[in-house]
């Protein structure tokens, strides 16, 4: 059979769409670039907002259009709106998160346990280049139950994957060219809690790195309240990514209790300078939602006061979206668009000078660089654009394409949201 698949949303989304490709590919089956040639689509969708919510359902329907009729649908939304996504064209099956791990083996008629002996080997998605980074699920579910959150609705209890698995997809990402592995989860810090033997994410890192010959070692999101002092000791390993993205959400005290959030503004704060001290330059980047339900002015200055206060590394600013069946979108005083959207304006000014502040420290210095992009050719010799490990994004110019390699390079200047570089082995 030929196979679409389309995802959005979270990395988790993107892990599970690369494992898919792999179970399909090898039970004989071919990934095809576009649904217009597809005997079978499988999109994965999102819920996280309600604009994720409906690109999820036009994805569904573009598939639609360009001619697949079986189309089976999975992922936060279809798992919340089965009878909507049931509804739209093409849909002739919805597989809800708790049964994605078996969507594969099940779609196929084959044994749930088929796809779990061989490594399934990586290759790129059909359009894209294999990743210079692969996205390593090891966490589903969350146990947390944060007022504003539809992802722990939509994938249920926290449950960790057996190290036996995790490793066998990393070993497949090297082999297949990954120069990067990112570890990735809804509550990733909340790995191995689930065992009869419990472990922590720490032990689940330290496996990885002894067992592997994992080039570069980076996390995905992290909640705060699950890292301790001790965790920051890991990086005396310089395989490690220099870069923890710890949502905040709000850097107000009466909001976060709102929000059901395990932190507040001041153990936040400690975390954060711990973090500092035992990691040298380390990037910390976050999440704030803006526009919570009753988050007055006052509360607003708070956040905005505190996240320029913390000089994070970047972040991203969400516009507060009431997700139906949340506690939060039962709450009263809910913000109106344009004050939260200005709100949003003004917290964003405040990001983009501390990651412009956090870029210039690091002119005159030569870090590594992992070249992401194959980039343009133009007078100059071939652009490329990579990151480093602590989450820098660089520009420089080479004679021939460098894609996938980690150089070193001399930071010499700002360039727009990215420094300029010069390859030092040139
Ligand atoms: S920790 Fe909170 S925000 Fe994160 S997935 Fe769990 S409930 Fe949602």
């Amino acid at each position: 059979m030929k196979i679409f698949l389309d995802t959005i949303g979270c990395r988790l989304n993107q892990a599970e769409i690369e494992t898919l490709a792999r179970q399909f590919r090898a039970a004989g089956h071919e990934i095809v670039a576009s649904a217009a040639e597809a005997d079978l689509a499988v999109v994965n969708t999102c819920t996280v907002t309600s604009e994720a919510a409906a690109d999820s359902r036009s994805k569904i329907r573009q598939a639609a259009r360009l001619g697949v009729d079986r189309i089976v649908a999975t992922g936060c939304w279809a798992t919340l709106e089965p009878e909507q996504a049931a509804g739209l064209p093409g849909v002739v099956r919805i597989v809800p998160n708790l049964e994605k791990d078996t969507l594969t083996a099940d779609l196929l008629g084959l044994p749930s346990e088929f796809f779990d002996l061989e490594p399934l080997a990586r290759q790129p998605l059909p359009g894209l280049r294999s990743r210079t980074r692969a996205f390593v699920k090891v966490q589903d579910g969350c146990d947390n139950a944060c007022t504003f959150c539809i992802t722990t609705i939509a994938r249920g209890d926290s449950r960790s994957r057996p190290l036996d698995g995790i490793l066998r997809d990393v070993q497949s990402a090297l082999d297949g060219g990954a120069q990067e592995i990112v570890l990735t989860g809804v509550h990733l810090g909340a790995w191995g809690r689930d065992f009869s033997s419990p472990r922590r994410l720490a032990d689940l890192m330290s496996d990885l790195l002894a067992r592997t010959r994992i080039p570069r070692l980076r996390l995905s999101s992290l909640e705060p309240w699950d890292l301790g002092a001790g965790f920051f000791q890991l990086w005396q390993e310089p395989r490690l990514c220099r870069h923890l993205h710890l949502p905040l959400q709000s850097g107000s005290e009466t909001v976060l209790r709102r929000m059901a959030r395990k932190t507040t503004p001041v153990s936040f704060a400690a975390l954060i300078e711990a973090a500092r001290e035992l990691i040298p330059d380390v990037a910390i980047t976050t999440d704030v939602i803006v526009g919570f339900p009753g988050e007055t002015e006052a509360e607003f200055q708070e956040t905005l006061d505190f996240v320029r206060r913390m000089e994070f590394a970047g972040g991203h600013v969400f516009t507060y979206s009431a997700r139906p069946g949340t506690p939060a979108a039962r709450m009263k005083n809910h913000i109106r668009g344009d004050v939260a959207r200005q709100r949003s304006a003004r917290l964003r000014e405040v990001f983009a000078e501390s990651a412009a502040a956090y870029r210039t420290r690091f002119i005159g210095q030569t870090l590594t660089v992992l070249w992401e992009s194959t980039g343009q050719l133009s007078d100059s010799g071939w652009q490329m654009e990579g990151l480093t490990d602590n989450y820098l994004r660089v520009a420089a110019s080479a004679p021939e394409p460098r894609w996938n390699r980690l150089e070193a390079v001399r930071l010499i200047g700002l360039s727009e949201d990215s420094l300029r570089g010069e390859i030092v082995s040139l």
